[in-house]
């Protein structure tokens, strides 16, 4: 047979296996072709780079590239390289001997699941990347030249898996140079949706973004989207970034790279907090910057980004068994080499590797609050608030990290400012041991934050919903330590040594107004103007509330409580002097005092409310 006569083949793999089940369990993700073929591109540029550096291939001054053409015309997308090329019979070996027998067992196995992750273990274990590209194709041309300086080669393939190889090819100057590969895709019915040049630039940006040779998008279409306008020069620009921040030195890397990386691949323009280079070297190995968006409501979405890179080519986004769940809400780039590049699932679940890299990224998190912490406190209380929801929550999924950041973790004190745990329990040791007051609305709790504040006793602000939850944690972890509502009870601190007896008729005159649960309790207060506290104890009211949560129409029970009456307020002494001669009236400033107790712990009900507000105008009139 002459050297240049055009050869006929059927790929060396049972066909009639293959291409079926490519088709069918790729086809929710049939734009990874793309990532497929640009990066085997990317790969024929790495390896002649390397053989140039290593003197074995004499290319002077080269300088890879990758185009990517579109033809709406002739619907056809083509991906040119200068790469390392291929001779006939490394053709023939690649491209249609495929080492098949480990990859048809496989797909025996999981033949009839349906599952994508099982596909792409296939196509990424078994070096089926350039056969994705049927999945959108009907016929893929390749021409093909040597770096070695043998003669061009043309293969042509059609989705049935026949081939025509013509060696010494005389079109190959249509699409290269010197040397390299030309994939020419005949785009298919399935695949039509990327001959749109919008499309197509789109999954180019998704995928090659990072890539680390430049590529070149031009839209060759003479009619279609293009119309009439006027052809434009090649293109000079490359649409990727071939040196990602990542890949840079962190002392090298100014605030500002820092920022601008952010806008351009979250297109975030909200400032992020502050961010975290992470560069593991062996045997992690993965480079990568996490930032923290600012993240001020707790209604707003929390769901973040982080983008998982092989060797600077995406593979997906949030892959949840490599972020820690908690840093989900997070912005990022992670690459990471030693992950093969189609993960599969239940790859990533069972991977030692992968529960190493979570482990270090949550120790680097910890490590910068705790830095920030210590070396910037003023900086870091500026911040607080925007990370406080994702330090609790992370808190609450992970004690490691809980107890790595414990120190760290702020308190919003009523008075304003913040404070640690540490540094509460320490200021408070001698008034209220291991107990920490907290309000979770300040305006209604105001007098009890006040009280408290008189006697020199902080509060602090714990008003989110997680708040709730995390005090628990904190608790959990904390021998002995306590969080206490302002109003669950009244503190030691707000009594004197006054009489604690209660004054004539005040017991029979409050017993009358409170329900069987509530305790009458007569202490004598340090502040006079308050008559008297109603208190819920914690547990109760956390009970309570937890109840709430669960079904929103229960009946509002009705809770043990203690009615702490000041036996040294000058009303109490009037109610009780006024029942003498007066019943009625004592009643009524008794019941007045009841339903201000009731209307601070926001315990009345709408009856008692409008109860409330006539007896008020009564009171008003009468006296
Ligand atoms: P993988 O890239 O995972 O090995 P592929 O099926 O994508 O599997 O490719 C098979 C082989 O074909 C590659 O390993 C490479 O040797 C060769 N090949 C594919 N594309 C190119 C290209 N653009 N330039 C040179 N060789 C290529």
């Amino acid at each position: 047979m002459a050297d240049n006569e055009v050869k006929k083949g059927g790929i060396g793999i049972e066909l009639d296996h293959i291409f079926p089940i490519i088709k069918k369990w790729l086809y929710s993700e049939k734009e990874i072709f793309i990532r497929e073929i640009v990066s085997n591109s990317c790969d024929a540029v790495t390896k002649l780079k390397r053989l140039v550096s290593l003197g074995e291939a004499n290319v002077e001054g080269y300088n890879g590239r990758i185009d990517v053409r579109l033809d709406q015309d002739g619907n056809t997308i083509t991906v040119i390289d200068n790469g390392i090329g291929m001779t006939a019979d490394e053709l023939e070996k690649y491209l249609c001997q495929i080492a098949l027998s480990g990859a048809l067992d496989f797909i025996k196995k999981y033949e009839g699941e349906e599952s994508d992750s099982a596909a792409s273990g296939i196509i990424g274990h078994f070096g089926l990347g350039f056969y994705s590209a049927f999945m959108v194709s009907d016929r893929i041309d390749v021409v093909t030249k040597s770096f070695t300086g043998s003669e061009a080669v043309k293969w042509s393939c059609g989705e049935d898996g026949e081939y025509e190889l013509t060696p010494d090819y005389d079109g190959a100057d249509d699409f290269l140079g010197e040397f390299g590969t030309a994939v020419i895709m005949h785009i298919n019915d399935e695949g039509s949706e990327f001959l749109s040049e919008t499309k197509l630039k789109e999954i180019l940006n998704k995928y090659c973004v990072f890539m680390p040779v430049p590529i070149f998008f031009e839209n060759v279409s003479e009619k279609g989207e293009k119309g009439d306008t006027e052809k434009e020069d090649k293109p000079k620009e490359p649409i990727n970034d071939t040196t990602p921040l990542w890949l840079k030195n962190p002392s090298d890397c100014t605030d500002e790279e820092y920022r601008e990386f952010y806008r351009k691949v979250f297109r975030d323009y909200k400032e992020p907090l502050f961010w975290i280079h992470l560069k593991a070297d062996y045997p992690l190995n993965f480079k990568g910057i996490l930032y923290f968006p600012a993240i001020s409501s707790e209604y707003e979405s929390l769901e973040g980004q982080v983008k998982l890179y092989y060797n600077q080519v995406f593979v997906a986004d949030n892959i949840k068994e490599v972020i820690p769940e908690f840093l989900l809400m997070l912005k990022g780039v992670l690459d990471c080499p030693e992950l093969p590049l189609n993960v599969s699932r239940s790859y990533l679940q069972n991977s030692g590797y992968v529960s190493k890299i979570s482990a270090h990224i949550t120790k680097k998190v910890a490590d910068k609050l705790n830095s920030m912490f210590s070396g910037e406190r003023d900086e870091y209380e500026k911040k607080w608030r925007d990370v406080k929801t994702f330090v609790e929550y992370g808190c609450m999924r992970d004690k490691k990290f809980y107890d790595r950041v414990k120190e760290s973790i702020l308190f919003e004190k009523c008075s304003g400012g913040f404070i640690t745990l540490n540094e509460y329990l320490e200021g408070a040791k001698e008034k209220h041991e291991n107990k920490i007051y907290y309000a979770n609305d300040k305006t209604m709790q105001s007098k009890y934050v006040s009280l408290l504040a008189s006697e020199g006793i902080e509060s602090v602000l714990l008003d989110k919903i997680i708040d709730s939850q995390f005090i628990t944690t904190v608790e959990m972890n904390s021998e002995g330590v306590r969080f206490v509502r302002v109003d669950s009870e009244v503190a030691d601190a707000l009594k004197d040594d006054g009489s604690i007896d209660a004054p004539p008729h005040v017991e029979d005159v409050f017993g009358k107004l409170v329900g069987e649960k509530t305790k009458i309790e007569f202490t004598s207060f340090k502040d006079k103007t308050t008559p008297a506290i109603l208190s819920v104890s914690e547990d109760m009211r956390r009970f309570d509330d937890m109840m709430k949560l669960y079904s929103k129409d229960a009946p509002g029970m009705e809770l043990e409580a203690t009615l702490t009456v000041n036996t040294g307020s000058p009303l109490i002494m009037k109610i009780s002097d006024t029942y003498e001669t007066d019943p009625e009236k004592s009643e009524m400033l008794a019941k007045q005092i009841v339903s201000l107790c009731k209307l601070s712990q926001r315990r009345l009900t709408p009856e008692e409310l409008s109860s409330f507000l006539s007896d008020s105008y009564n009171v008003l009139e009468k006296y």
